[in-house]
C-alpha cells in the first residue's frame, strides 16, 4: 500500500510545532488518498523525538539514528529521505515549508525524479493548493509524477491532536555516504523568546521604528506577553534587527493568537506572512496605511506614544 511520508523536524529532543501541524495536513491527505501515514525521524540520539510522535496516529515511525546525522546537512537528509521513501512506497513526501524543508526537499525531489510543490496550503485529493503573488491568487497544482514532494505552509493547520493509538517505531540502518559538504559551525541565537512560527504572540516593528534602539521597547512589550519580536524587511535591510526576525513572503510565516504591527505600512509581501494570525492589531499614524485593511483592531496614532503607554499599563496591573 502506498504511503504519505512526513519528515519530522526537531530541536533539542522535541518535535517542532510545525511538524505537528504538518501531521494534520498529512493525516487529511492520507485519508483522501487511502494511503498509510508514515513519519520519518532523522538525526543522532533522536529516539526521544520518535517516542514523542507515537501518539499522533502514524502507521509507522521510521527512525534513522546515526552519528553521521549528528548535524543537519541537506545532502544527507535528502539521501535518507529518498531511501526511506522508496522503502516504504511513499507516494507523497511532505515536510514543513520552513528553512530546513526549503533546503533539503528540492534535493529529495531531484534524487527520485519526483515533481515538487512548495509552500502548499492544501490538498484536495488530486491537486495541491498554493498561494501566488503574495497570496493574491490561489493556484491548483497537479503533479504528474508517481511520487509527489511538497513543503507545507504548516502555520495554516492546527497542531495534530493525539489519535488514541501508539505507532510502531521501526529503526532503519542505512549506510550514510560521506557528504561533500562539511559542517563548520552552528551559531545559535540565544533568546528566551519563542521562535516566530511557534509564538502565540508576535510584536512586530517596521520602518516607523526609526532605529535599532527603538526595537528595545517592542522587545519589552513582547516579553510582557511571553511573545516573539518580528520585523519587516525594511527594518531588517536597515540592520536594526537580525534577518531571522523578518516576517513575510521572503521571511517567516507566523500564525499567533495575537499579532501587533507597529509602524508597518502593510505591504502585500508582509501581509502574506501574517494573515493566518487570529487577531491583528495595527498602530500606524497614517490612516490610509494598507495594514488597516487586514487589521482586526487599528489605532491611528504615534507608536512612540502608544507603545510606552501600553508597557506602563501592563506593568502597573
Ligand atoms: P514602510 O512601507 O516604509 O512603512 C512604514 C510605516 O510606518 C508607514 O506606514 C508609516 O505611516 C508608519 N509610521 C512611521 N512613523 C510612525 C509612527 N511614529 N507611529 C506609527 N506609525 C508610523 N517585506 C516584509 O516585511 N517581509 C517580506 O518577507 C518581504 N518580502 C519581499 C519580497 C519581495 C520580492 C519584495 C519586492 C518586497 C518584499 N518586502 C517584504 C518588502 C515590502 O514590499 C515593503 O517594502 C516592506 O514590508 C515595508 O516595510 P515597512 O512597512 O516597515 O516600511
Amino acid at each position: 500500500m502506498s504511503a504519505v511520508l512526513i519528515v519530522a523536524e526537531h530541536k533539542e529532543g522535541m518535535p517542532s510545532k510545525a511538524t505537528l501541524r504538518t501531521i494534520t495536513f498529512g493525516r487529511d491527505a492520507s485519508e483522501m488518498l487511502k494511503h498509510k501515514l508514515h513519519l520519518l525521524v532523522i538525526g543522532h540520539n533522536v529516539e526521544k523525538v520518535a517516542e514523542q510522535l507515537k501518539i499522533y496516529g502514524a502507521d509507522c515511525i521510521f527512525l534513522v539514528n546515526d552519528p553521521a546525522l549528528e548535524t543537519y546537512k541537506a545532502e544527507t537528509w535528502a539521501y535518507v529521505t529518498s531511501k526511506v521513501a522508496q522503502q516504504c512506497n511513499a507516494a507523497m513526501i511532505c515536510t514543513d515549508a520552513g528553512s530546513t524543508g526549503k533546503d533539503f526537499m528540492p534535493r529529495v525531489s531531484a534524487r527520485i525524479g519526483a515533481g515538487m510543490a512548495s509552500g502548499v496550503i492544501g490538498f484536495d485529493g488530486e491537486c495541491f493548493k498554493r498561494e501566488m503573488w503574495a497570496g493574491s491568487v490561489v493556484a491548483r497544482i497537479r503533479l504528474h509524477t508517481e511520487i509527489q514532494v511538497a513543503t507545507v505552509q504548516s502555520t495554516l493547520f492546527e497542531p495534530a491532536t493525539p489519535a488514541g493509538n501508539s505507532s510502531e517505531i521501526e529503526p532503519l540502518h542505512l549506510k550514510i555516504p560521506p557528504a561533500r559538504t562539511r559542517f563548520i559551525e552552528f551559531r545559535k541565537t540565544e533568546s528566551k523568546r519563542p521562535d516566530l512560527p511557534e509564538a502565540n504572540v508576535v510584536i512586530s516593528g517596521g520602518r516607523g521604528l526609526r532605529n535599532a534602539e527603538n526595537f528595545r521597547m517592542l522587545e519589552r512589550l513582547a516579553d510582557l506577553f511571553k511573545g516573539a519580536v518580528g520585523a519587516t524587511r525594511a527594518a531588517v535591510d536597515a540592520q536594526w534587527v537580525p534577518n531571522d526576525l523578518q516576517v513575510g513572503q521572503t521571511g517567516k510565516f507566523v500564525a499567533p493568537e495575537f499579532y501587533m504591527a507597529c509602524g508597518i505600512s502593510g505591504a502585500m509581501q508582509h501581509v502574506a506572512g501574517i494573515k493566518n494570525s487570529k487577531i491583528i492589531v495595527a498602530i500606524n499614524k497614517d490612516e490610509n496605511a494598507p495594514i488597516f485593511r487586514v487589521a482586526d483592531f487599528g489605532m491611528v496614532a504615534d507608536l512612540f506614544e502608544v507603545v510606552p503607554a501600553l508597557i506602563a499599563a501592563i506593568e502597573n496591573t
